[in-house]
């Protein structure tokens, strides 16, 4: 168990720095390879998928780039112009030629050793006029 956000933060980055160290672990970026699709928060940053978006990765290498002022869609008149970005471009860069600098939580969700165990249970009817709700457990 984990008594501190920070606590959980240092467990989920060991998780990925594991998997690299793996070298049956090799980094297969959904993001580019499948498709995983980009991520606008509620604070209006995009982020490659829905993963870097969570706020406990945000200090990890890399993903704290995103959440830059000059990157928040406020801030720019057309979307293009933040994934035209000098940290967008240097981010698949990375990926594509030199993997093994992505951050952790890549190699978490995105290598062929994985680390994230979710796992589908059951849909649930909320009501007639409420949709149906996924129920996904996720352990660490
Ligand atoms: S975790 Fe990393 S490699 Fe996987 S989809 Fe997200 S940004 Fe891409």
């Amino acid at each position: 168990m984990f008594t501190t956000k920070e606590d959980l933060q240092n467990h989920l980055i060991k998780l990925g720095n594991d998997l690299k160290k793996d070298k049956n672990s090799v980094l297969k970026p959904r993001c580019i390879y499948e498709e995983q699709e980009i991520t606008l928060s509620s604070e209006g940053f995009f982020t490659p998928c829905c993963w870097l978006d969570d706020e406990l990765y945000r200090v990890q290498p890399w993903v704290d780039t995103f959440f830059q002022s000059h990157l928040n869609i406020e801030n720019n008149e057309n979307i293009e112009d933040i994934f035209e970005s000098k940290e967008w471009g240097d981010f698949w860069e990375m990926l594509i030629n030199n993997p093994h600098n992505a951050p952790p939580v890549c190699y978490e969700y995105c290598a062929s050793q994985k680390g994230d165990k979710e796992k589908y249970i059951k849909t649930e009817k909320i009501s007639d006029f409420i949709f149906e709700l996924d129920i996904i457990e996720r352990r660490h």
